[in-house]
């Protein structure tokens, strides 16, 4: 059967990477979170003092610490070079600064050829915010998944209360718009939806009936039958 790609791209807590993982352990395909990459490298800044506006030097961090995912009983998680920072990559100091730091041309460059890696051959999901646009322009299904602030902002609460991770709902509300409004104002490869991409407005509907709608538009084109 053929291996697609299937780019999912949206705004932050959109519910891009809960329905990307569902469908690529029902398709047996790849799963990548694109965002998980620009917040590890984010973390190593934090960890060894890089300023954000470092270009150079950060991507001096991203060549001496390799980003890799290994799946675990308990879903994906993200090492960069031996160090397991799943739990780290999600804490408020690097969502804080990811946008700062995913804004670099030379950052964006340097992930970009590791997320072309991964998907070149097909059989892969991937999240994020520039996939269908610039990361694989030729993928087959492209999705664009909005929703309202105001839910967004209570599913992220809900997630990192669960997570243990402290939280403040206004807070949360906030820090979302300003990270959207960073990364779809952004030079390089800013958040957008492509103009072959189908949009799914994800507020009031639950999980189950967004990945129906997505495996709907995957068999309606003819793949995955
Ligand atoms: O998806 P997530 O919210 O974890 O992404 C964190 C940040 O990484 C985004 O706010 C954005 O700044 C950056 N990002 C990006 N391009 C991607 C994925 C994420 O710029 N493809």
């Amino acid at each position: 059967m053929t291996q697609i790609s299937i780019a999912i791209d949206g705004p932050a807590s959109s519910g891009k990477s809960t329905v990307a993982k569902i469908l690529a352990k029902e398709y047996n395909y790849i799963y990548t979170d694109t965002g998980a990459m620009y917040r590890a490298i984010t973390y190593l800044a934090i960890k060894h003092q890089v300023p954000f506006g470092d270009e150079e030097q950060l991507v001096k961090l991203i060549q001496a610490y390799p980003i890799s995912f290994i799946q675990e009983t308990d879903g994906q998680h993200v090492l960069v070079a031996d160090q397991d920072v799943t739990t780290e990559i999600r804490q408020p100091d690097v969502t804080k600064a990811v946008s700062e730091v995913s804004a670099h041309q030379k950052v964006r460059e340097a992930l970009v050829s590791i997320q072309r890696k991964i998907g070149e051959h097909g059989g892969v999901v991937m999240d994020g915010r520039d996939i269908g646009t610039s990361v694989l322009p030729q993928a087959e299904v492209k999705i664009f998944l909005v929703a309202s602030v105001t839910e967004r902002a209570q599913r992220r609460y809900k997630e990192n209360i669960e997570k243990g991770i402290p939280t403040e709902l206004e807070t949360l509300t906030k820090e979302i718009q300003e990270r959207d409004h960073y990364d779809s104002t952004r030079k390089v490869s800013p958040l957008r939806q492509a103009d072959d991409a189908i949009r799914i407005d994800t507020t009031g509907k639950s999980i189950t009936e967004v990945v129906q709608s997505i495996k709907k538009v995957v068999t309606e084109k003819g793949y995955l039958l």
